[in-house]
This record gives structure tokens, C-alpha cells and sequence, in this order.
């Protein structure tokens, strides 16, 4: 194995100094070439501390640099991989310099890069310094004044942050000037040279102000923008309403690219998006993906406040915006569509990943305290188990309360770089009769507390008492963790399941009991409703979780206790398995779903989420050793047995909520698909896959056109083979459609799956240099639990190869596929030391990125 290499430094929190240079003013000029783009840049600055003037800069071919207008002489700087040192320079002037870049070849798609049509750039959190030298942090904000030059013909669209000052054209190449007069960060810088067209519209503030709308994607894109901008619309509107947040701007441009590496970027004025969550039509895009298009457009929106105005002052303190925004934009979610279902859906993805991250040897706390390379830290604890503690403020607090703190967050570091320590100030002062201190524990320690309940009843003096016990295991570097500040939402249920009493209750300590007095026994206590603390609650009875099931008052709850129960039973029938028996339904489980389905008109879109398994992945998270082939095998054989078991019902509710209009995708028609081909996977599961041909071949709507396709998949034979092929001809030039027929190979139940997807990776179709297919590929691919997980590590050493490869030109995305290895300690022996092997092989490899070896380094533990 390699030995850790020297460049490998770590960054800490601790060590963080003030800058030493503020900038005041940032002037840039782009002379745009792909193979050769030339870049100067005049940048004011003055002196802020002692030190010296260090300049990041990455790949930069410097020109010339002069100081105040002068040359300056070799012997009065010096260069090295990480930028620029400037020796003796005064407390304020002027530094220009001129460098040369090579966006053509810039395939980690960070800094300017060249994809499809044109020029684009992703800045955040360091591809600033791959642009020009500068003091690429966020607590250094500037004003930025661009100019850019290009070809006419090739590039026509000329963008930039803020307002459009000037344009012109001379000999062949035009020219634009754009300027921002709002300070920011480098990393929110953005420009976009390309042959695009727009899509435009216009939105009027509350306050008045008129704002030109744009979104700007290739010809022949156009149609597929109606969605995005409508959702644009709506966020804008929904962030006045909810926390008096006005846009700041008279423009507000979207550019779509199709080469990214994260899913949309809020630079000021000017995000840049990827096309997978902006375009959208019934023919090609999911309900799923409609959805998530409205929820990136929001999310990207309301950085403008939370991330823009108001920054980070270290990437550490990533959280700060991105959790923050995160759950900005669950609340707006939620209040288009069905709260509940919106809940549900966002816990899911937290327990399938950040629960899964925080018990592995990747866990990290919500503000990190190291890192290697910032961008690993784009994670689901830094993004949705921060969005959860923003939300745990919010419950404790209550909701008036907490937007008056947003108004004091805001108020009080507006056009400037915050910490978590400033949004906990501001929280806290709304709230001055509680002291609040204790939540700060949530960003400073990882892993998910486990919860147990006890409850004991005393007729004498009807009082009830509720005993709460939490513990968190150690994680990488904390052994020890103090008890959590967690806001407890409970529920007495009687008999019937009224509530007795609802309230929420605070739970600080290590063990704590709560008495009810004058209360009537309940029959069952519904604990931590809606979720709202990010923990495990253990222990919950069968019988308990069975009647939450059928009586929660709490839609949340109702659908949890059915995961919980369904989860318990599944792992005693794999249990089983192992132990060679013969597998037989569990009588519960069958009438809990029947029940589920016989009250499918109450609410189709919860039906839908309630008649959905727990993943094998959440199976595994629960067992010593993971067996993925009986996890599977028991899965499998209780969707069969129940598609077996309620056939009729399924059919009839198939053929129910089988007439939606296919461009309908307001919420109830969304929730009727989602209930359709719910059931449509059962009646598959049981072996008819009759239907999933039928809907495939006789519907325009991708969301049941995929539904149907995904079905077919697990089958291998004639029409699984006739009906992938005829998706690829029809959508061959589709590239977002394209990516959705490679992951559903990736992700099919087939026996056959394996040998396929490494077929795939030789298609003529399969890019390693665009994200989106890699990640539709590779990356569902390790996340098809059984597949990946082949007794013979074929899968594992399919993974290891594209990691090898990718590292070499996009050692971003590389890094992301080594945590499908992180879970090694959780198999078996045999797995286990395939699963290292491949960590190993990639740390063997000489000149690995920074970012790959820390995955594979801290995954290897
Ligand atoms: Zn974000």
C-alpha cells in the first residue's frame, strides 16, 4: 500500500486566521479561447492583519503581474502549485495579473470548462483559483466587474453575474460587460460564453421591483422549460410570504449545462444548473423528476439570502447555508404537495444515507472539524442532517419564533461571512427565556442517537410516565458523545386512536422522565411524530407498531410504524432463510398492507409511500453480519407473496388510478401514478408482468413508460430485450432519458445484471467524462444492494476500475463512488477482504487525488 503522501495536508477548523488582504473591487477581462483563454484581472485590496500576500491559484500560466501599474520583478514574488506569494507590498493597491488557462482541457469541471455548446464554470468551493490568482475564500468579498470576449458565431450568449452594463461585436468576436453590485465571495463568481437560447419571463417583488427572468439551454431545449420556470415563479413568491425575502436583483438568469458534477449552483444572479433539474416534459421526465426540478430551482433560489447575502466564513461552516436552504426548500416542497408524503419522502433519503454515513468510517459531524478535500463534504450530513437540525431549532422554538431568528439571522450578518455560532445567536435571541445552548451539540458530534421508551402507568394516581434513554455510539475520532438536545413530538392515543394529550417534549439528558398527570391509561404512546429529532427509536413493541399503523393520528408515524414493523418482520423471515426454512408471509404484515390499500382513496400519494418495503439497504443497516443474497431472496419473496395474496385488490386499484391525464402532474395526479404503478410492481413481483408490457408499450407518460421498464428489467427474456431496445432507439439522442436507461439495467433485479452492467460500461453510449451518466450507471449500480454486493467482488472490482479511471480527469466524482467500499466491516469475512482489496488498489495507485485517497483512506479506517 502507498504510504500517505506529504501533500496530503490536512485542513482544521482551530486554525482559522482572518484574512490578511480584504478585496474591494475585482475587475476581470476574458479573452475566451478553448484551448487558450487569457484572463486579467485588476484586484483592489487592502491590508486587514499582519502577514503576507498569499494568492491561491491552480494550473495558471502567469503572463504578467504588476503592482500598482508597475511590473513587478521576479525577485518580488514567487510561485508554487498552490499560487502566488507577493513579497512587500503596501497596506492598499492595486494587483493585476494576467494568466493563461486551458478550459478545453479541464475535465474536472471546476474553474471554466468547455461542455456542449459553450464555456461554463463551477466555482464552488475552490475552482475560483483555477480562473485567476486570488484569495479564494469566502470570508473575501468583493465587487465584480466582468468583461468577456468570444467568437460570435460560436459563443453568442454572453453571461455574468448581476446586470449587463455593455455589449458590442467586432471583427468576428463580440463582447460583453456585466457587473454586480453585490459583494461576494469568489465562489459565487460564475460565466457562461455559449450557443444557448432563452426561455423568458418576468416576476414583479412585493416591493415593486420588475426582475427579467431567463433560463438559457441549447436549441431544441426550449420546450422543455415551462416547468422550471413556473417553479422559479412560485419560490420567489413562496420566500417573500414565509420569511419576507425579496430577490435583490433586476435580472435573474439560469444557465443549463450538461456536464456538471453537483446538481445546480447559486451563483449571484446567475445559477448554473444541471439540465437534469431544469428541463422537464411528461414525455421525458418522471413525476419524480418533475419534482426534484421544482425543488433544485427553489433551493438554488433561496441561497440567494441564505448563502449569498448572508455567506459562510469558512467551509466548514458549510452547513450554515446549505442545511439551512435544505430546509428552506422542504418547507416550500411542502407546501405545494402534501406535507406528509414530503416528510416521508426526505426521511427515507436520510436513513438510506446519512444514518448509513454516520455509523460507517465516513461519519463527520454537521460542521466537520477537518478535512482533506472540501468537496467530499458535500454530503447528506452536511446537507439534510443539517436541514434537521435546522428544523429541530423550529419545533423547539415554534414557527413564529423561528422566523423572527431568521429576521435577526439576516439582519445581523447581511453582506457578510457567518458561522453556525452567528444563526445559533440570532435563534437564540428570539427565544431569550429559554436557553437553548445544548443544540450546538448536533453540529459538533456525529453519529444518530438510539432511543428507547419506557412507560409505566399508575391507576392510583392516573399518572403516566414516559422514561426517554438515548445513547450514540462512538465514531471516527469521538468516543465519547454527551446527550443531545432533541425535541420530542408525542402523541397518548386511546383505544380508538384519538389523542389523550399531544405535546412536544424536551429531552436533554442521558435519561429523563416525563410524568402526565389526571390521564386516563393509553392504549399507545406515538413517539417522536413527524421525526422530529434525526434518531432511532428502538425497542417499539410488534404490537405497538401494528396498531400505530392502523390508528396514528400522525400520517408520519402511521407510515413508520408500518417500516418498522414490515422491517422487523422481514429480518426474523431472513433470519429464517439462514437457517434454511421454507419462507411463509407473516399474517400481519398481509393485513397491514391490505389495510393500507383498502384506504387508498383517503390519500393515493401516502398510499403509494406506505406500500413500499423497506429498502434491502435499511434490512442491512440492521443486521450483525449483512447477508445481501437472503436479504434480497426474503424481499423478493414478500413482494411476491403479497402481490399473490391481494391480486384483486391490485388489479382493481390499478385500473382506478390508471386514468390520469399523462400531462397532469399537479399533486393528486402524481400521487395517482405513484399508487398505479405501486401496484403495478406487486402484481410484476408475482410474476405477471403482463400489465408492466401493456403500460410500457401504450403510454407517452415517462413516469409510467419508466414504471413499466423497470419491471420488465427484473425479467430477462424476449420482452425485457425488445423493450430496451426500443427505449434506446426512441431516446438515443435524449441524453437525461438516455441516463434513465442505464440506470434502470444498473438497478434491475435481474441474474444477469452484473454481467450487463459491465457490458454497459463498454457501450458506445457510456461517457466517462459526463457525470450524470456515470452516476446513472456506476453509481446505481453500487447502490443495487445484491448485485453490487456478488459473492465473487466482480462488482466490487467494476467499481474499483472506473474509480482508477475516473481519478484521472474528475478526481470529484471518483471520490463520490469510493463510499460504495465504506460499508467493508459490515459483510462478511469473504466480502470483507475483497471489498479492501479494492480500497487498497486504489490507494495503491501513484498519484492519486487528494480527494479519492481521503475516501479510500478513511473508508479503508
Ligand atoms: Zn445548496
Amino acid at each position: 500500500m502507498a504510504e500517505p503522501s506529504s501533500i496530503h495536508i490536512p485542513v482544521n477548523l482551530a486554525d482559522y486566521t482572518p484574512p490578511v488582504f480584504q478585496v474591494e473591487t475585482v475587475e476581470l477581462e476574458f479573452d475566451l479561447h478553448p484551448a487558450a483563454t487569457l484572463v486579467r484581472s485588476r484586484l483592489r485590496l487592502h491590508r486587514h492583519a499582519a502577514g503576507q500576500l498569499h494568492l491561491n491559484g491552480r494550473k495558471l500560466k502567469l503572463r504578467e503581474i504588476l503592482l500598482d501599474g508597475e511590473p513587478l520583478g521576479d525577485n518580488l514574488y514567487s510561485l508554487d502549485p498552490s499560487g502566488l506569494t507577493v513579497f512587500e507590498v503596501p497596506d492598499e493597491f492595486t494587483l493585476e495579473t494576467l494568466v493563461e488557462i486551458n478550459p478545453a482541457e479541464n475535465t474536472e469541471l471546476s474553474g471554466l470548462y468547455m461542455s456542449g455548446s459553450g464555456f461554463f464554470t463551477q466555482c464552488e468551493p475552490e475552482g475560483f483559483r483555477k480562473i485567476t490568482f486570488f484569495p479564494d475564500r469566502p470570508d473575501v468579498m468583493a465587487r465584480y466587474r466582468v468583461r468577456m470576449s468570444a467568437d460570435a458565431k460560436r459563443f453568442p450568449v454572453l453571461l455574468s453575474n448581476g446586470n449587463k452594463l455593455a455589449e458590442g461585436e467586432e471583427y468576428g468576436r463580440h463582447w460583453a460587460e456585466w457587473e454586480d453590485p453585490h459583494p461576494k465571495p469568489s465562489y459565487l463568481f460564475a460565466l457562461v460564453a455559449a450557443d444557448l437560447v432563452a426561455v423568458k419571463d418576468e416576476f414583479t417583488t412585493r416591493s415593486g421591483r420588475h426582475v427579467d427572468l431567463g433560463i438559457w439551454v441549447e436549441r431544441g431545449d426550449e420546450t422543455r422549460c415551462g416547468h422550471a420556470m413556473a417553479s422559479l415563479k412560485r419560490a420567489m413568491l413562496w420566500d417573500e410570504d414565509t420569511f419576507g425575502l425579496e430577490y435583490d436583483l433586476d435580472v435573474f438568469n439560469i444557465a443549463a449545462v450538461s456536464d456538471f458534477n453537483a446538481g445546480a449552483m447559486e451563483n449571484k444572479g446567475l445559477n448554473i444548473f444541471n439540465t437534469a433539474y431544469v428541463l422537464a416534459s411528461s414525455a421525458t421526465a418522471t413525476d419524480t423528476d418533475f419534482q426534484n426540478v421544482e425543488r433544485v430551482i427553489a433551493h438554488e433560489y433561496f441561497h440567494n439570502w441564505t448563502g449569498d447575502r448572508v455567506t459562510c466564513r469558512d467551509w466548514f461552516q458549510l452547513s450554515l447555508k446549505e442545511g439551512l436552504t435544505v430546509f428552506r426548500d422542504q418547507e416550500y416542497m411542502a407546501d405545494q404537495f402534501s406535507a406528509a408524503v414530503k416528510r416521508i419522502a426526505d426521511v427515507r433519503l436520510l436513513r438510506a444515507t446519512q444514518f448509513r454515513d454516520d455509523a460507517g468510517p465516513l461519519a463527520h459531524p454537521v460542521r466537520p472539524a477537518s478535512y482533506l478535500e472540501i468537496n467530499n463534504f458535500y454530503t447528506t450530513t452536511i446537507y439534510e442532517k443539517g436541514a434537521e437540525v435546522v428544523r429541530m431549532y423550529r419545533t423547539l422554538m415554534g414557527r413564529e419564533a423561528f422566523r423572527h431568528g431568521m429576521e435577526i439571522y439576516i439582519r445581523d450578518n447581511d453582506n457578510s461571512a457567518a458561522t453556525v455560532e452567528d444563526f445559533f445567536n440570532a435563534m437564540q435571541a428570539a427565544v431569550p427565556e429559554h436557553n437553548i445552548w445544548q443544540i450546538m451539540r448536533w453540529y459538533e458530534q456525529a453519529g444518530t442517537p438510539e432511543v428507547t421508551a419506557e412507560e409505566t402507568y399508575d391507576p392510583a394516581s392516573r399518572s403516566f410516565t414516559l422514561t426517554l434513554r438515548q445513547t450514540t455510539k462512538p465514531t471516527p475520532g469521538q468516543d465519547e458523545k454527551h446527550p443531545f438536545l432533541m425535541p420530542v413530538a408525542i402523541g397518548l392515543l386511546d383505544a380508538e386512536g384519538r389523542d389523550l394529550l399531544s405535546e412536544t417534549l424536551l429531552f436533554h439528558k442521558a435519561e429523563q422522565s416525563f410524568v402526565f398527570a389526571d390521564i386516563d391509561q393509553p392504549a399507545a404512546v406515538s413517539l417522536f411524530r413527524g421525526f422530529s429529532a434525526p434518531i432511532k427509536l428502538k425497542g417499539q413493541s410488534r404490537e405497538r407498531l401494528a396498531f400505530l399503523a392502523a390508528k396514528d393520528t400522525d400520517l408520519f408515524n402511521r407510515w413508520d410504524a408500518l417500516q418498522q414493523y414490515a422491517t422487523a418482520v422481514l429480518l426474523e423471515a431472513v433470519a429464517a432463510h439462514q437457517d434454511g426454512q421454507v419462507f411463509r408471509l407473516d399474517d400481519g404484515l398481509l393485513e397491514a398492507i391490505a389495510a393500507t390499500l383498502r384506504e387508498a382513496p383517503r390519500d393515493p400519494a401516502f398510499t403509494a409511500e406506505a406500500l413500499l418495503l423497506p429498502a434491502e439497504s435499511l434490512l442491512a443497516d440492521e443486521m450483525g453480519v449483512v447477508d445481501p443474497d437472503a436479504i434480497h431472496a426474503v424481499r423478493e419473496a414478500t413482494r411476491a407473496a403479497l402481490g399473490e395474496a391481494l391480486r384483486d385488490r391490485l388489479n382493481s386499484t390499478y385500473w382506478e388510478y390508471g386514468k390520469v391525464d399523462p400531462a397532469d402532474h399537479s399533486g393528486p395526479a402524481m400521487g395517482a401514478r405513484a399508487l398505479k404503478n405501486a401496484t403495478l410492481a406487486y402484481l410484476a413481483a408475482s410474476g405477471d408482468a403482463s400489465r408492466a408490457w401493456e403500460q410500457f408499450n401504450n403510454t407517452g407518460n415517462m413516469t409510467d413508460r419508466l414504471a413499466a421498464l423497470t419491471q420488465l428489467a427484473d425479467l430477462p427474456g424476449e420482452k425485457r430485450d425488445t423493450a430496451l431496445t426500443s427505449f434506446y432507439e426512441t431516446w438515443r439522442n435524449t441524453p437525461l432519458v438516455l441516463d434513465k436507461w442505464f440506470s434502470v439495467q444498473a438497478r434491475a433485479n435481474a441474474a444477469d445484471t452484473l454481467e450487463r452492467v459491465q457490458a454497459l460500461t463498454r457501450h458506445e453510449a457510456f461517457e466517462l467524462r459526463n457525470p450524470n451518466r456515470v452516476r446513472s450507471l456506476i453509481g446505481a449500480f453500487s447502490a443495487n444492494q445484491a448485485k453490487f454486493h456478488n459473492a465473487s467482488g466482480a462488482g466490487y472490482r467494476l467499481l474499483g476500475d472506473m474509480v482508477l479511471r475516473l481519478d484521472e480527469t474528475n478526481p470529484q466524482i471518483a471520490a463520490r463512488l469510493v463510499s460504495g467500499l465504506s460499508s467493508w466491516r459490515r459483510f462478511d469475512t469473504a466480502r470483507q477482504d475483497l471489498m479492501r482489496a479494492e480500497l487498497e488498489r486504489i490507494l495503491a495507485r501513484e498519484g492519486l487525488s487528494s480527494n479519492t485517497y481521503e475516501m479510500a483512506s478513511k473508508a479503508l479506517g
